[in-house]
């Protein structure tokens, strides 16, 4: 119950940070796109304004003529529409001479402030050099508020009296209150309109995460329920073939991992069981037996004998079983040295011989001169021990056993092949196993009985020395292991080892 709850709180923790996320990805956006909208309109109105005022300009300069006399604004009295356009255009103006001296001007141009004389003939003096015939003469514009703070686009220039002797100064403008309006009407609209679409998002985005979380939340509930005693469980994939399903997926290969480690914990275990209880309950029936019917010290001699031998094999078990725990949980190191592996191999062949007679197996070595190599020696001699013992063991009468070195540069490949009885293709895979003897494998339980780790220790040796092994076998015929091990830099080692004899002189 607790856990559901926790697992609720994590996923409405992700719920809400997807949600929060978004929703300030949103506003963010809400107002950039804001900013850029009321740029977009600003600089639209003002080159509207640009327009009108352009358009005004050239009415002006229809109606206004400058004469000696004065200036006059030429247009029909009697028709409302001039009427009404040259009232228009009078409304913001500025008459000036080319001194800046005020001809004629309107109070709303009052209003925004005269331009100074200075800047006038300042102005004037520029327009005048950059006047062409025919062309449009410089043009200034200027943005400026009244007393009140409205603001105004103004349009100067010069125009020329009739005869084209003199240059004037003319200003006409324009309000820019409605385009402020429109602007502030805008803004505020959109402002308005943030906090709603914010909400609406925000109500979606929750809704959208909730929904895309939902089955991490079924995902977690199937997790829980698979524990130790149900390892076979697997979480069902959606068939949307999406990150989830992947996550499924590695999930459901991770328990099948577990599950075959816990398998393997649980057979192990089983197994260490029936390998020590088979010498203990030996020695207990021989030491009862000894003890109700023995009655000479030779008879009592006899079962401490047997009672002791059986202990040995215990001690051995539980010593190879130590070495391996170590081995397998890393605190067995390799001891590495450079040597002639060569030289290690015959050595262990020569001291089989004896054994290797006795069960009447004919053994052979093909070993170079000179295998040079970077290896733990202890290791390395257990290993071919180990498989040097099996197939002496596993040879009958007359056999031969083999054994091949051959040094590959940056490696080293050894092969152990004997003529024995082989082993059957479907038990193959399991001989590396811990205590995995190949069923019927014909010796008889008891204290010349195999403990089943040989192999095991082979493998882990050759793992250990990130080598490879791999193993070929014929039922009838023979077996054939093939271990390939790296030896590390040899190279730069012989060199070394040719330079040792040439150093010892010096
Ligand atoms: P054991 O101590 O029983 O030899 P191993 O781990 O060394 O255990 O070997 C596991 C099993 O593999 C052996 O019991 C045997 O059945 C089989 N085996 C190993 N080597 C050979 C071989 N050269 N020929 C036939 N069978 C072999």
């Amino acid at each position: 119950m607790a856990r559901k709850r926790n697992n609720r709180r994590i996923t409405r923790g992700l719920r809400f940070r997807l949600t929060a996320s978004y929703a300030l990805f949103f506003a963010l956006l809400l107002i950039a796109v804001a900013g850029l909208l009321r740029q977009g309109l600003s600089s639209l109105l003002d080159n509207q304004m640009h327009d009108v005022l352009d358009q005004e300009w050239a009415a002006m300069k229809g109606y206004l003529r400058i004469e000696k006399d004065g200036p006059h604004w030429y247009y029909d009295e009697h028709d409302p529409d001039e009427t009404y356009i040259v009232e228009r255009l009078r409304r913001v103006y500025l008459l000036t001479n080319a001194d800046g001296k005020v001809i004629e001007r309107s109070t709303a141009y009052q209003n925004i402030g005269i331009d100074p004389p200075a800047d006038i003939q300042q102005n004037v003096r520029v327009a005048l050099a950059s006047f062409a015939p025919g062309a449009a003469g410089k043009t200034y514009w200027t943005e400026r508020r009244d007393a009140q703070g409205a603001p105004y686009l103004i349009r100067a220039g010069i125009v020329f009296d009739e005869g084209h002797h003199a240059p004037y100064y003319v200003a006409i403008g324009i309000a820019l209150t409605n385009n402020a309006n429109i602007l502030r009407e805008f803004t505020w609209f959109y402002l308005g309109v943030i906090p709603a679409s914010l909400l609406l998002g925000l109500l979606f985005g929750w809704f959208m995460a909730g929904r895309a979380l939902e089955p991490v939340l079924a995902v977690a509930q199937a997790a829980q329920r698979i524990s130790g005693s149900n390892l076979s469980l697997r979480i069902p994939t959606r068939q949307a073939n999406d990150e989830l399903d992947y996550l499924i997926l590695t999930f459901n290969r991770m328990i099948e991992r577990l599950e075959a480690s816990f398998q393997q914990m649980k057979q192990f275990s089983g197994d260490v069981s029936h390998e020590l209880r088979t010498p203990i309950t030996a020695i207990r029936g021989q030491l009862e037996v000894a003890l109700f019917t023995a009655k000479t010290t030779d008879q009592y001699r006899d079962a401490m004998v047997n009672a002791l031998q059986d202990i040995d094999r215990l001690s051995q078990i539980v010593r190879a079983l130590l070495l391996l725990s170590q081995a397998e949980s890393g605190q067995l190191t390799l001891q590495k040295s450079r040597l002639n592996l060569s030289e290690v191999v015959q050595d262990l062949v020569d001291q089989f011989q004896i054994p290797a007679e006795a069960e009447g197996v004919r053994l052979r070595a093909e070993v170079p001169r000179e295998c040079p190599a970077e290896v733990d020696r202890m290791q390395i001699e257990r290993m071919i021990t180990n498989l040097l013992s099996n197939a002496v063991k596993f040879t009958p009468e007359g056999g031969e056993v083999r054994v091949k070195l051959h040094s590959l540069g940056d490696s080293a490949e050894i092969v152990v092949e004997d003529t024995g009885r082989g082993i059957p293709r479907e038990y193959l895979p399991h001989i590396f196993d811990r205590f995995y003897r190949v069923p019927g494998s014909g010796t008889a339980p008891g204290p010349d009985q195999g403990l089943g780790l040989g192999l095991s220790f082979v493998a882990w040796i050759v793992k250990a020395h990130q080598g490879v092994i791999d193993v070929e076998s014929t039922p009838g015929k023979g077996t054939r292991f093939l271990i390939r091990l790296p030896v590390g830099d040899v190279r730069a080692r012989n060199l070394e080892m040719a330079a040792q004899p040439i150093m010892n002189e010096l």
